[in-house]
């Protein structure tokens, strides 16, 4: 079985009106692909294209609610969840489970857009993407040094309070650090690699995938092959089982999980040709040596934990930070 951290597919399907989530369309995930993969839950980024940033962002990010909402209720097998009990039921009558997530903070005007935001079933927040926002910078800002907006501070505060994953897969680094000071929640990373052995711009460096551990977070492996390799051409699905080792010695076997980046690249590690091939994933883990029980926390386990940590009853008292000014 395998958990999903991030996948663009309806940016896919938003671009392409006829195309449908229950049958193969040219992308890298479908609903038979992810039963052929053997995916049990799957998260969903609504991904808000620069050109609609920053006026157009909420009215874009409904129509990918939209979008999302009318392929659940046209396709079989597949069900938006909004806690992790759903999840484990979902798994028993075999069932996968759609999680709604946010890659990018734009959309999220005030704190009322948040609640709104998880009333539809929104269950993960990027609070950037490459850019600045009202909340962070990205990691294309590095340069500023800067930490999040005060408006950043007290939506990390009501996402705890929620239940909602602070994902930091594209801030920059000092925003990273910033989240977690104060994020009372685990933090999660879910699409992103380890920097020490490929020093992509967007890859967490040993420091910061220790620091997703201490959280109770976790870092999802991902697959496009400049985030693997410094020669892209040779990363394959051996490559991506050292990004994989190196991020369980470092942040933990509890904190390492998988963020395949479908359908948000062109490219993927060689040997992956989309969702159905993630059992050569598991399959190389056990060729690594890994164990069993290793393989199963790595390919859901640590995600479901994390969910249920992240999503589970609020840790702060009250009805919600109200203070517009
Ligand atoms: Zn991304």
């Amino acid at each position: 079985m395998i958990i999903d951290g991030h996948c663009d597919t309806l940016w896919r399907l938003l671009a392409n009106k006829q195309a449908d989530l229950s049958t193969p369309s040219g992308g890298h995930l479908d609903l038979p692909g992810l039963v052929k993969g053997g995916v049990v839950a799957q998260l969903f980024a609504v991904y808000v294209e620069p050109e609609y940033k920053p006026d157009r962002a909420l009215h874009r990010a409904l129509q990918y609610v939209d979008c999302f909402y009318r392929q659940m209720e046209n396709c079989q097998g597949i069900s938006l969840v909004r806690n992790a009990h759903e999840i484990r039921e979902n798994i028993d009558r075999g069932v996968i489970s759609a999680v709604l997530a946010l890659e990018g903070g734009e959309p999220i005007l005030d704190l009322e857009c948040l609640r709104v935001f998880h009333r539809l079933g929104v269950r993960s927040i990027g609070l950037t993407w490459n850019q600045r926002n009202h909340i962070a910078d990205g990691v294309a800002e590095s340069g500023t040094g800067g930490r999040l907006s005060s408006f950043g501070v007290r939506l990390v505060g009501e996402m705890n309070r929620l239940g909602i994953m602070v994902d930091v897969s594209h801030i920059s680094e000092p925003g990273f650090w910033h989240v977690i000071e104060i994020s009372k929640r685990p933090v999660v990373a879910t699409h992103s690699n380890c920097k020490s052995l490929c020093a992509h711009k967007r890859n967490l460096s040993d420091e910061q995938l220790a620091a997703i551990g201490r959280s109770g977070g976790v870092v999802g492996i991902t697959m496009p092959p400049d985030f693997v390799s410094s020669e892209p051409e040779a990363a394959d699905v051996d490559r991506l089982v050292d990004h994989i080792e190196h991020a369980l010695a470092l942040a933990g076997e509890s904190a390492v999980g998988l963020g395949s980046d479908f359908d948000g690249t062109e490219r993927l590690v060689k040997g992956i040709s989309g969702v159905a091939d993630y059992p050569r994933v598991l399959e190389a883990m056990k060729r690594r040596g890994f164990s069993d029980e290793l393989v199963e926390k790595v390919a859901w386990k640590n995600w479901l934990s994390v969910m249920e940590a992240a999503w589970g009853e609020a840790v702060i008292e009250g009805a919600g930070d109200t203070n517009n000014t």
